[in-house]
């Protein structure tokens, strides 16, 4: 039997890569790595429904189990790839054992971002990445008790959302001068502080933390300006870092993450990557792009199947991406960062509106606000050769 095609990591972009292996008709043998006990799973409602106890763990899974087997995919689950090894075309296992490849997928994702200040690693000091992490952040969310959560971007306001609903008292604390800066213009920024803090959500801006404190458990975080907020429990939630040590170990070449060409290749032979964990060159915005989203996971392993499958790829998508903030959905069509105006439309103060970033007269996202009618017209719109503007 031929060697097989290793995917190492088994999360979002792993399970689509599968099936579209299957529908290129790839014909050689496959086995999933994956260091977590669960097959792969939608992490999305990790800070939104299942965090809020209003989705089943069964629902989390992306799809039924034997469909891998169908697809000629082995899983093996609880264990970790501790060494890629290209001279040998080999993997070593953290069982001890070691599989030859034929080619090999890395889909090995991200990890939550470390909290750069003394006391972060104290108990009762969460991240949200996986279902073990929303299981042992649920236990000790119990109501009245205070959540201080560092950082106020998509994930960290998210949980703040979900741990209101649960009864929890809830401050974000967040370094730069808004909410969502690195992700949203003033307009959707004060909006969300608005929309938290009419949800008894407290929120500091512009705000550093210096201390996480507490003796054998957390018990409260000290700010810059030397206030010290009492704390139950703390959510970091400060970013993600690719998980990408493997790929650097065995000399792939990296660039924010690993770096692929349009067909998810590596500077290796017979090494892909895709998801969370790769950069690829877009063409459409001019430079080399890192993508954490479903659409990039899953668009990048249908592009990636393809390429191991023998066809002709050039992955250079229009990204999209949402959030769920109480009866609040946000959707975001393209990359706004080098926008240097803005167009509002629609109706902010009753929480119905879309903001269009352009770069001169190019358009270059679009962020809706309950509205996804001018969601989805702004990827048709971001999608046609000259992007310049939205109809209707
Ligand atoms: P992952 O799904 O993270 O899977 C990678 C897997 O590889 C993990 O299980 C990891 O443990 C495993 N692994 C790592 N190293 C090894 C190794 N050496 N050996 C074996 N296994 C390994 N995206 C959206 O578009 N919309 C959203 O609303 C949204 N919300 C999110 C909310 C949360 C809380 C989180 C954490 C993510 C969210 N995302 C959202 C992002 C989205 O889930 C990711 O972009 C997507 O899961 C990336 O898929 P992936 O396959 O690259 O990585």
């Amino acid at each position: 039997m031929s060697a097989p095609l290793v995917i190492i990591g088994a999360g979002q972009a792993a399970a689509q890569a599968v099936t579209s292996l299957k529908a290129e008709g790839y014909g050689h043998p496959i086995v999933v790595i994956g260091d977590e006990p669960y097959p792969p799973y939608q992490r999305p409602p990790l800070s939104k429904a299942y965090l809020g106890d209003e989705m089943t763990e069964d629902r989390l899974e992306l799809k039924a189990p034997h469909l891998y087997a169908e697809a000629g995919a082995q899983m093996r689950l609880s264990t970790r790839v501790v060494r890629l090894l290209p001279a040998d075309k080999a993997v070593e296992l953290s069982d001890g054992t070691r599989l030859d490849y034929g080619s090999v997928l890395i889909a090995t994702g991200t990890r939550a971002r470390p909290l750069p200040v003394p006391g972060a690693d104290l108990p009762g000091v969460f991240s949200i990445r996986s279902i073990d992490d929303v299981k042992h952040f649920r236990a000790a969310a119990v109501p009245g008790a205070k959540l201080v959560i560092i950082g106020g971007g998509y994930i960290g306001l998210e949980v703040a959302a979900k741990a209101r609903k649960l009864g929890l008292d809830v401050i974000v604390v967040e370094g730069q001068p808004r909410l969502l800066a690195r992700v949203a213009c003033s307009t959707i920024s004060d909006f969300a502080l608005a929309l938290h803090e009419g949800h008894g959500v407290g929120v500091l801006t512009g705000m550093g933390v210096t201390r996480v404190l507490g003796a054998d458990r957390v018990s409260g975080v000290e700010l810059a300006d030397g206030r010290v907020l009492p704390a139950d429990l703390v959510l970091s939630a400060v970013g993600a870092v690719p998980n990408a040590e493997l790929a650097a170990a065995a000399g792939l070449a990296l660039d924010n993450g690993i770096r692929v060409d349009e067909a998810m290749r590596t500077s290796l032979p017979d090494i892909f990557a895709v998801g969370d964990v790769a950069s690829f060159p877009s063409r459409l915005y001019g430079r080399r792009v890192r993508l954490e989203s479903v659409q990039n996971a899953i668009d990048q392993a249908k592009a990636a199947a393809k390429a191991i499958s023998g066809g002709a790829v050039a992955y250079d998508p229009i990204p999209w991406f949402w959030s769920d903030q109480y009866d609040v959905k946000l959707q975001i069509a393209g990359l706004l960062e080098g926008f240097d105006r803005t167009e509002t439309e629609g109706d902010v103060a009753a929480g119905r509106f879309s903001v269009r970033y352009f770069a001169g007269d190019r358009l270059l996202a679009v962020c809706s606000v309950n509205d996804p009618k001018s969601h989805m017209m702004a990827r048709k719109a971001l999608a046609s050769p000259v992007p310049a503007t939205v109809p209707g």
